[in-house]
């Protein structure tokens, strides 16, 4: 709901468990006077926004110079659902503070992001899922009537040889949550530990 309310100054509300609701409050004069609920509650909670404006300007997901304002938008009500998200946590008995607590939703939305194809995952996200996750080698599953399957080690292949060519080397080992295939020794470890090789 988007609402607009003339009173001393003009004020714009976006709620989204109001209506346009109007409640009758009591004014200075004892007189009875109309104002949206929206109005009501959110003057009644301002100790909660003030503070959750406060720590949400700790973190700012967005640039301070973005300059489409959607983007603005989207990057506030996004981290307003962060804290949101952290104070449930903390009613229902959660012990991590703040910063940590934003950590975990990361690694959780990272590893999210691996069921997308490769293409679709922004590199960095990429990059946690591979450093973080717990991942092991397994065999490449054959295919057709082949009794050994082999794919591309991505860690060997990223390289060049002496000539400039780029090395193709072959192997029998992949990693199932990366789906890449990787030399068993040293490639695994390397690709998993480094965030450039
Ligand atoms: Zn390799
Ligand atoms: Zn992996």
């Amino acid at each position: 709901m988007v609402l607009q309310w003339r009173d001393k100054k003009t004020l714009k509300m976006l709620s989204t468990i109001h209506n346009a609701e109007l409640v009758s409050v009591e004014s200075r004069k004892s007189t009875t006077k109309q104002k949206p609920k929206v109005v009501v509650d959110y003057n009644r909670s301002m100790g909660g926004v003030g503070k959750s404006d406060q720590c949400l300007s700790y973190y700012p997901s967005t640039r301070s110079r973005q300059r489409k304002y959607y983007k603005k938008i989207f990057g506030h009500l996004l981290d307003q659902a962060v804290w949101n998200a952290f104070v449930l946590y903390k009613k229902n008995g959660g012990d991590l503070k703040h910063v940590a607590f934003r950590m975990k939703l990361i690694e959780r939305l990272c590893e999210e992001g691996r069921g997308l194809p490769s293409s679709k995952v922004p590199k960095s996200i990429e990059n946690v899922a591979r450093l973080t996750g717990r991942h092991f080698p397994s065999l490449v599953t054959s295919t057709g009537n082949k009794k050994y399957s082999a794919r591309k080690c991505a860690v060997c292949c990223s390289k060049t040889n002496g000539n400039g060519k780029r090395v193709r080397r072959e192997t029998r080992f992949e990693c199932e949550v990366c789906n890449v295939g990787l030399c068993a020794a040293p490639c695994f470890q390397i690709y998993h530990t480094q965030s450039v090789f």
